[in-house]
């Protein structure tokens, strides 16, 4: 993802509109772009401002907006990638005990 394409996907990056995948792209990016960031930094206040301004409820931290905002995608993505491994895992393991039963069913 460069530039343009993040900036294109702030709005939704902040509704939480993104793709699983599209999300991890545009957090990596914003990690490592100084520009990026500081755009992201511009819309989730301005968003989070909306947010309150509608009578929401939540407390903001407008110091580290972003960095809670960020920090949650990454979570995410961590704890889907720890439910893959786990459910390959289980797969793995009813195949293989269910291999053992013909096994022993048959010789
Ligand atoms: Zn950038």
């Amino acid at each position: 993802m460069n530039c343009k394409e993040v900036q294109r996907q702030l709005v939704p990056y902040i509704n939480g509109e993104l793709q699983e995948k599209a999300e991890e792209e545009f957090v990596r990016h914003v990690r490592h772009c100084p520009d990026c960031y500081e755009e992201l930094e511009v819309y989730a206040t301005v968003f989070a401002g909306i947010r309150q301004l509608d009578g929401a409820e939540e407390k903001i931290d407008y110091r580290t907006l972003v960095e809670d905002t960020l920090e949650n995608s990454e979570e995410d993505a961590k704890d889907e990638r720890f439910f893959a491994l786990y459910s390959f895992l289980l797969k793995t393991a009813a195949t293989a005990s269910l291999f053992y039963m013909i096994v022993r069913l048959f010789f």
